[in-house]
């Protein structure tokens, strides 16, 4: 009779055909694929002990399975799967839950702040932690704080929520076990007070990194791109705001806010291409007013309010015919990704090949 063999983690090295782990689920998916026989489903995510974390792949699995539940698996195999050795579980597996809870070592994958994706939630990060905030909120009746910031490395911003952990800023961190997801289309990094922060010696230089359009993944900050306008959104120009809710009003009063007075504002939207791809981007009077030449007397001057078609013009011709810098942060939605602007300005084509020259690590 063959006994299979009891393994923490990371004492699993190579194929192995029977093995059993005590682990626990940390994270579970689903997925249907077309095979020969038909439709297939198979499970998969990861699991994790005290001395390490592996990736595996159930082609079957039982249903009362659930993440955050620690498991006697026994009869399982490993294999090598894009060179990363997966565990497998198949209809021979069995799994045991057992009550204890376990402490999953974690090793986190190292990002530079534009490559997060949410295809890998925890991650290792750095960057000069910048403008603290802190708040106080309370959970289960016991109160709680939690220190806010922005993260900066030399590629992009995001900001970052620390948990019962005050963070020094203004020094150079790096961050082992923050989480990221997505809020409002936007991304952003949380950690508990039990994330391990060293602080590092580095000194963020401070230039200006012009991304491809291409190569822009994740809803992350600060970033800069240059390009000419491709199409300008019909829709631009001068917008009637509410003056106690903010919102654009088309009628001629706030339905919400019938006796506030109304006020002018800008707002612009357009695509720009830099010859890798386009981008669609969002502009309002904070980003538009200098290149725009449109200031707050301008748009409040109540002897002569302002003129929808004169605003427009004004926004069009200086956005227009000439390659423009957009500083600001990406935002994902269901259309894909586009950039609300924080900072526009024109700049020569001559820059803009320079600047491309640079980026390509000048070698053309
Ligand atoms: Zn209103």
């Amino acid at each position: 009779m063959e006994s299979s063999k009891n393994l923490k983690i990371a004492e699993i090295k190579g194929e192995v055909m029977e093995i059993n782990v005590k682990a626990k689920i940390l994270s579970l998916s689903k997925r249907e694929v077309q095979s020969a026989k038909g439709p297939l489903t198979y499970h998969y995510g990861l699991i994790g002990d005290e001395t390490g974390v592996m990736p595996f792949t159930a082609w079957s699995f039982p249903t009362t399975v659930r993440e955050n539940d620690v498991y006697e698996i026994s009869k399982c195999y490993t294999k090598s799967y894009k060179e990363k050795l997966r565990i497998y579980f198949d209809n021979r597996t069995e799994f045991k839950l057992l009550t204890e809870t376990m402490e999953v070592k974690r090793t986190y994958k190292y990002y530079e702040i534009k490559d997060l994706n949410l295809n890998d939630k925890f991650v290792t990060v750095e960057g000069l932690v910048t403008s603290e905030n802190r708040r106080e909120y309370e959970k289960d009746g016991e109160k709680k704080e939690v220190f806010q910031y922005i993260l900066k490395d030399q590629t992009a911003t995001i900001p970052l929520s620390s948990f019962g952990k005050k963070l020094e800023a203004g020094k150079y961190a790096r961050i082992e076990g923050a989480r990221l997801d997505e809020f409002n289309g936007y991304y952003r990094l949380n950690m508990s007070d039990k994330a391990n922060v060293e602080y590092i010696n580095i000194d963020l230089k401070d230039e200006e990194k012009i991304m491809d359009i291409v190569n822009l993944r994740g809803a992350v900050g600060g970033i800069t791109v240059t390009g000419f306008i491709i199409n300008m959104g019909e829709k631009s120009g001068l917008v009637v705001r509410c003056s106690e809710c903010n919102l654009k009003v088309d009628d001629i009063r706030c339905s919400d806010h019938p006796e506030a007075p109304l006020k002018y504002d800008i707002f612009t939207y357009f695509t720009i291409d830099d010859g890798t791809d386009y981008l669609q981007v969002s502009a309002g009077f904070e980003a538009l007013k200098e290149i725009a030449n449109i200031n707050r007397e301008y748009l409040d001057n109540p002897q002569r309010p302002p003129l929808k078609k004169e605003v427009k013009e004004k926004i069009e011709s200086a956005l227009t015919h000439h390659a423009l810098k957009i500083k600001g942060n990406l935002r994902i939605n269901n259309m894909g990704i586009s950039l609300r602007s924080t900072e526009i300005s024109a700049i020569t084509e001559d820059l803009v090949k320079s600047l491309k020259t640079e980026i390509n690590g000048g070698s053309n």
